[in-house]
């Protein structure tokens, strides 16, 4: 899910029966929707969110990389030359472990097989 921020303007106007303006004013307001007209303008901005935790910054209209998940190492995109590059050692630097841990299938050429 993604969060919007909306700012829309309507226009509204009626005429009101009212003994005074401020009577009228109030009424006007209470009764908003009986005075709907229509829509000036309505803005609907996709707010920008961490591609990783998908948490929301208010201020960014784009999706971005938050500085908690930059940090975290394990979280970076690679490209797919340096994935084609991984190897079992630096996969387990980066990532904390190997898909060869379940020992059913051995996705690196250097991935420790047993029995070899
Ligand atoms: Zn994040
Ligand atoms: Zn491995």
């Amino acid at each position: 899910m993604a969060t919007y921020n909306i700012t829309a303007v309507y226009e509204y106007a009626g005429e009101i029966e009212a003994d005074s303006p401020e009577e009228a004013e109030a009424i006007f307001l209470k009764d908003l929707n009986d005075y709907y007209s229509s829509t000036e303008s309505l803005e609907i901005e996709k707010l920008g969110e961490c591609v990783v935790c998908g948490e929301v910054d208010s201020n960014a209209s784009e999706d971005f990389t938050c500085d908690v998940c930059a940090m975290d190492k394990s979280q970076e995109s690679y490209s797919w030359s340096e994935m084609a590059e991984l190897t079992h050692k630096k996969q387990v630097e980066i990532f904390g472990w190997c898909g060869c841990e379940e020992k059913e299938h051995f996705p690196y050429d250097d991935c420790p097989r047993e029995g070899e």
